[in-house]
């Protein structure tokens, strides 16, 4: 084997100096993590060919840069988009959408069930900025279209919501968003593109909380912004210009735990789904939500857009309240109490303390929340273990 020519050097004058890095025929199988905040133009003249897209090339990593391209060239591909953009985390995705696409005046309607800090953005932060938001439950599309006004300028929905795993009709929306002039926005983070595309169902932008399922191991923090290369240009200047830009490592992270989604999504859906039936079968457990159960209240929009794969998330609610929630969180050998979901291990998360403890207890009542409400995010363990773990937790309730 012919070592790789590192170019020569002579004594340098300063260590300061950069020294070029080495050019070999042999390009490595995985691909380099590029932190370079900047990058290097022969003249004056190549680096304006590359700001107008004449050529190709980065110029300054806020705007740009290697490993996000690849990433978003990746998700892009799953979710059939022309155009995907990288952010630094979920929720700066949807910022960005927001500040890209709506100006002072413009009125949005969203979700009444949507994450907590999306929720949180369009109720308390935006209105600040001159948006205003109104909150419908977005699985009745009639009362969706009667919350339309002329100055809408966005639907906001989560395919499916947390944590009772409400389902919409996308296709429907779209049509709604589209007759009204406005956009339709997706949060698709919890289906993953395996499982829908909703770009092919009519919507105008999807995004991701790529921390979860497409990164998949609880140690990035991303976005993605998924659309037209017409829509998607304004959000780039936002995340450009607001400095929302992700990390080159977390971008090469997340990308090569994607390659190994469809095995991440396939196990968990599967184990969820086993998961939901023993769940509702031991004494100790009140009611299960799981939309490829038949007593899921969307049930059959599920399975319409999904077909036979419901995703990994489960939901339960033990009787008993938060004394039995404690009992069974302590119980539970292996499987933590962590509020993330989509990691390969299994995690439990409690919403009335977690992702809704912003609500008051009446507020999360009216939602189906209760003390007793339990999120599993499933992982891709062997059946047979998660599944003796739940049950000698709940065996142990008595
Ligand atoms: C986690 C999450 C977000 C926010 O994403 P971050 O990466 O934590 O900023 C948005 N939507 C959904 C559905 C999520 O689960």
């Amino acid at each position: 084997m012919i070592p790789i020519a590192v170019p020569h050097q002579d004594r340098p004058k300063s260590i300061v100096r950069r020294t070029p890095f080495p050019d070999s025929g042999t390009p490595p199988l995985v691909p380099p993590i590029v932190p370079s905040a900047v990058f290097i133009a022969r003249d004056a003249d190549h680096m304006n060919d590359v700001y107008e897209g004449r050529d190709r090339g980065f110029t300054y990593a806020r705007e740009g840069s290697p490993n996000a391209e690849l990433l978003a060239a990746k998700i892009a591909a799953l979710e059939g988009a022309d155009a995907a953009l990288i952010t630094s985390s979920g929720m700066s995705a949807i910022a960005a959408i927001f500040l890209g696409l709506l100006k002072a005046g413009d009125h949005i309607v969203a979700s009444d069930a949507l994450y907590g800090r999306t929720s949180r953005l369009a109720t308390q932060d935006l209105p600040r900025l001159g948006f205003s938001t109104d909150l419908v439950d977005a699985t009745n599309v009639a009362a969706v279209e009667r919350a339309m006004r002329p100055a809408t300028k966005l639907i906001l929905v989560e395919v499916v919501s947390n944590p009772l795993l409400r389902v919409v009709d996308v296709a429907a929306l779209a049509r709604v968003a589209s007759a009204h002039g406005a956009h339709l926005i997706v949060d698709n983070t919890f289906p993953t593109p395996l499982a829908l595309q909703p770009l092919t169902l009519g919507a105008h932008v999807v995004f991701h909380s790529i921390t979860k399922m497409l990164a998949g191991h609880s140690d990035v923090t991303l976005g993605a912004v998924c659309a037209s290369r017409e829509l998607i240009a304004p959000i780039r200047d936002v995340v450009v210009t607001w400095g929302l830009t992700a990390s080159a490592f977390d971008c090469w992270l997340a990308e090569r735990g994607m390659n190994t989604l469809e095995l991440r999504v396939t196990r968990a859906a599967a184990s969820a789904a086993a998961l939901a039936d023993a769940l509702a079968a031991h004494p100790a457990v009140h009611r299960v939500f799981y939309p490829g159960r038949t007593d899921h209240p969307d049930h059959e929009t599920a399975t319409r857009l999904f077909g036979r794969q419901f995703g990994n998330m489960v939901t339960f609610e033990l009787n008993g309240g938060r004394d039995a929630v404690n009992r069974f969180m302590r119980a539970l050998e292996t499987i933590p109490f962590a509020p993330t979901l989509g990691d390969v291990a299994t995690i439990i998360s409690h919403p009335a303390v977690t992702s809704h403890r912003g609500l008051t207890a009446e507020a999360r009542d009216a939602l189906g929340i209760r003390e007793g409400t339990i999120r599993v995010s499933v992982g891709v363990e062997e059946f047979s273990a998660l599944a003796d773990e739940f049950r000698a937790a709940l065996d142990a309730l008595g």
